[in-house]
């Protein structure tokens, strides 16, 4: 199996466990198409990917890798999670399996946790017979519960990325924000292929506080509108600090190397007015002052 290196925490760490425990050889290949097709080789069963990453936002050209897997009977699977459907169907580029957290978008009102894989019925066969094996049927409340919210899956999501790509822009031009990572922004290194892939570019960002213009602990709190919470995609706009959540069971250094600084902030964009988000941003920098 290859696997790029940027990969959401969860995953990682089922990568270390489960992989070696079932004697799956496997190598994390830089995130990017070429450093994965060259990290392929004859024994290569499946190639791995997420796009957009967590928390950086690094875009990965889908059809690239997908195309070049098909080529040598290579599965792909990809974590699509962070565009969604809306914004993403990467089937429609030649991936194999497209698996998404339901907790997130599909949900939406952050109070279920499920999943779901896509491909052919014949994968899919496959992968519903090992998921029963380790428990994952859904129960019929959190059934309903997603059905509900697939309804306005749309909605909430327009509204989420329309939101994003403002307040993207605005973050930029803060002299207190050192960096915005958002697929959209047409400096950033991932807009060309976002462009070919994405329909839309999602509704997660993160940005960087300068180091000594703000402490990014004491503007979370300063917050009001926006929640400081682990998970996203839910309809209310959430924020959160990698380094002392996702990444906190790396070294400082091994933080620093992946560019997931103290003073990065991941924002998972709602459904709210905008000129509440922007405000509340405002009023967080002014009271660390
Ligand atoms: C949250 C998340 C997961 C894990 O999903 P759960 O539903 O919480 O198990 C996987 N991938 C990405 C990108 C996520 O954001």
């Amino acid at each position: 199996m290859v696997l790029q290196d940027e990969l959401y925490g969860g995953t990682f760490n089922l990568v270390m466990r489960e992989l070696e425990r079932q004697g799956i050889e496997y190598t994390l290949a830089a995130t990017n198409a070429d450093a994965m097709i060259q990290a392929t080789n004859g024994k290569t069963r499946v190639i791995y990917l997420e796009s957009p990453t967590n928390p950086l936002l690094t875009v990965v050209d889908i059809q690239q890798v997908a195309e070049h897997a098909r080529a040598q009977g290579v599965i792909t699977v990809i974590d699509s999670t962070f565009a969604s459907p809306i914004n993403q169907n990467p089937l429609l580029l030649g991936i194999d399996v497209v698996i998404h957290s339901g907790t997130k978008y599909l949900s939406g009102h952050s109070d279920l946790c499920c999943g779901v894989a896509l491909g052919s019925r014949e994968l899919i066969k496959r992968v519903c017979a090992t998921a029963s094996n380790y428990g994952g049927s859904l129960n019929a409340g959190d059934c309903y519960l997603l059905e509900r919210s697939l309804k306005t899956l749309q909605l909430r999501v327009a509204q989420q990325t329309t939101n994003a790509a403002v307040l993207a822009e605005f973050l930029d031009q803060l002299d207190e924000v050192a960096n915005v990572f958002y697929p959209g922004l047409k400096r950033g290194a991932g807009y060309e292929i976002a462009c070919q892939q994405m329909s839309g570019f999602g509704a997660m960002l993160s940005f960087q506080l300068k180091d000594h213009a703000v402490d990014a602990f004491t503007f979370q709190k300063n917050l009001s509108v926006i929640k400081p919470a682990l998970s996203l995609g839910g309809v209310e706009s959430t924020i959160c600090s990698p380094a002392i959540t996702s990444h906190r069971h790396l070294s400082e250094e091994e933080r620093q190397a992946m560019g997931v600084t103290d003073g990065l902030l991941r924002l998972s964009v709602g459904i709210e007015d905008v000129a509440d988000l922007k405000a509340d941003v405002l009023g967080a920098l002014k009271n660390d002052r």
